[in-house]
Parts: structure tokens; C-alpha cells; sequence
């Protein structure tokens, strides 16, 4: 049972300066994270999860509070997006992230609905120029007539494996729930975007089942390229310890990535693969 507290927050969208998400060739201009903590945190990827060291976390939680068992919930983030957007004065040049330290589809949003109050407000413009929705939940699919009607918006479901028998790794339930989510979006007229990140061991299968899913583009991450430290988070996380086989290896994600490209797929590497959808202007084009 996730622990929550409420705080209202004086902001909601964070300017980027730097960073993993602006390290591709379209950086993305701001974030948009309406929790410190993740209801996730304690499931297996809270184990390898780097927002656990991320100053948002460690800064605002109190003693005794633990990454996955404590969620601090800015309560005023939709008031805060309507007002922020309201007076932005270059929406058209918006490439929003949501989330990058948090999951905005963890448990907590069947009560809450921060997210999709978050949506009603983004669904009031049609001028900015992106707004990822990255998640790994298949909670998201409650949302989908409302994401299909934002037409900046896309989601992204991170999909790290087809197997759903790895012990540091999803479910088969939830592999086949995801599985399940980003056919139904993608049906719904959603951009949807599979995020294999960190690509963890996979089946023969994986890059057929990715290429027939209803994703317009992939994007395959390792722990080394993609936790920001070369893997040095990585490997001193819990993950590490119980993880039997070489995760610093960049072989099986790179032969992915080959097998994409190769049936025609869009796909991206790691920071430049996030950074990778082109701005609307540009495709309009
Ligand atoms: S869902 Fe994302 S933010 Fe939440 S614990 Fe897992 S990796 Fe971390």
C-alpha cells in the first residue's frame, strides 16, 4: 500500500537545461512530473529505477518515507498546467515529457485522475508542438479517447521484454496487458511509441512482435547508454545484485535495433532515440 502526501507545488512544468531528454537532434523543452515518487517503485523496476536518486525524490521525501512505499502528490498540477500554459508565449515550440521521474498511470491515478485532469487541460490547445505520455501501465487505455483528441500527443508504453518469466522483468499478465494497451491505442488513432528501455533479454519473437504492434516507432535504451552514469546507477542498485547474466552487454539490444530497422520499422537509440519525433511543423511540411 503506497503512503500518500499532498503538497501544492508553485510549478508544474520544469524548463530543460541539460540532460538525457535534450541530448537528441528534437530535445524536448520541458517535463512534467505531478508526483515525487513512483506507486511503482516497488515493483522489479523500482529496483534498477534512477529517479529514486533524482534531487526531486531525494529533496522532498521525509524520514523514514522509501522510494515505492511513499508518493508525494502536487494536488494543484492540473491549476498550475492551465495557468503555465496560459501564459506561455511560445506553446508552439512546447515538447512536453510526461513523466520523467514518476509513472503518470500508477495506481494512485484511479483515484486521483491527476493525469487526466493534466489531459483536460492540454486538450483546451491544439498549438503545441509535442506531449509524450510515457508509461508502463495499461491503466492508460481509461484515457484514450481523451490522448486521441490531443493531436500533439503520443503515448509511450515502455515494453523492456516479450518474456514475461524474467525475475527482474514484467509479468506475462502485464507483458500481454501492454501488449494489449498499445494495439487498443494505436486502434483509437493514438502516435504510439513502444520504449524498450532498458532492453532487458528477449524472445526470437521480440522484433516481430514490436514491428507488428501498432507502434509507429521504437526506441531501444541499455542500462550502460541510458541511466545517465554510464551504468555506475546501475550497478549499485538492487537490480544489479540479483540480475544474472551481463546487462552492461550492448549486443542484444543493438541486434534488436538491426532487426527493426531491417522489417522497416522507425527506430531510435536510447537519448537520441527519445529526442526523435519530429516537430509537427516539420512533418506538415
Ligand atoms: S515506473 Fe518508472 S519512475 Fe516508476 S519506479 Fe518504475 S522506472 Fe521508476
Amino acid at each position: 500500500m503506497t503512503a500518500v502526501r499532498t503538497v501544492t507545488a508553485k510549478r508544474i512544468l520544469t524548463r530543460q537545461k541539460g540532460g538525457f531528454l535534450t541530448q537528441g537532434t528534437y530535445p524536448y523543452t520541458h517535463t512534467l512530473s505531478w508526483a515525487a515518487g513512483c506507486g511503482f517503485g516497488s515493483i522489479y523496476c523500482g529496483k534498477y529505477c534512477y529517479a529514486a536518486n533524482f534531487p526531486n525524490w531525494l529533496y522532498n521525501k521525509q524520514e523514514g518515507e522509501k522510494w515505492g512505499d511513499a508518493v508525494i502528490l502536487k494536488e494543484n498540477a492540473p491549476d498550475l498546467l492551465a495557468a503555465e500554459l496560459a501564459k506561455a508565449k511560445n506553446r508552439s515550440e512546447m515538447r512536453i515529457f510526461m513523466s520523467s521521474v514518476t509513472d503518470p498511470y500508477q495506481p494512485l491515478e484511479r483515484k486521483y485522475r491527476l493525469t487526466r485532469r493534466c489531459l483536460d487541460v492540454f486538450a483546451q490547445y491544439d498549438d503545441l508542438d509535442l506531449l509524450i505520455i510515457q508509461t508502463r501501465s495499461p491503466l492508460v487505455t481509461d484515457d484514450a479517447e481523451r490522448i486521441a483528441a490531443i493531436p500533439y500527443a503520443w503515448l509511450s508504453m515502455t515494453l523492456e521484454t516479450d518474456l514475461g518469466d524474467l525475475p527482474y522483468g514484467p509479468s506475462a499478465n502485464h507483458v500481454r496487458q501492454r501488449m494489449s494497451a498499445i494495439k487498443s491505442c494505436a486502434e483509437a488513432g493514438i502516435n504510439v511509441q513502444i520504449t524498450v528501455s532498458p532492453c532487458l533479454p528477449y524472445s526470437p519473437d521480440f522484433a516481430d512482435v514490436l514491428a507488428n504492434s501498432g507502434a509507429k516507432r521504437v526506441v531501444v535504451d541499455t542500462f550502460v547508454d541510458g541511466d545517465g552514469s554510464q551504468g555506475e546507477r546501475t550497478a549499485n542498485s538492487p537490480f544489479a545484485e540479483e540480475a544474472a547474466y551481463d546487462w552492461r552487454s550492448d549486443d542484444p539490444a543493438r541486434t534488436l535495433y538491426d532487426a527493426l530497422a531491417a522489417r522497416g520499422m522507425e527506430v531510435g537509440w536510447s537519448a537520441d532515440g527519445f529526442a526523435g519525433i519530429s516537430p509537427r511543423k516539420q512533418v506538415l511540411l
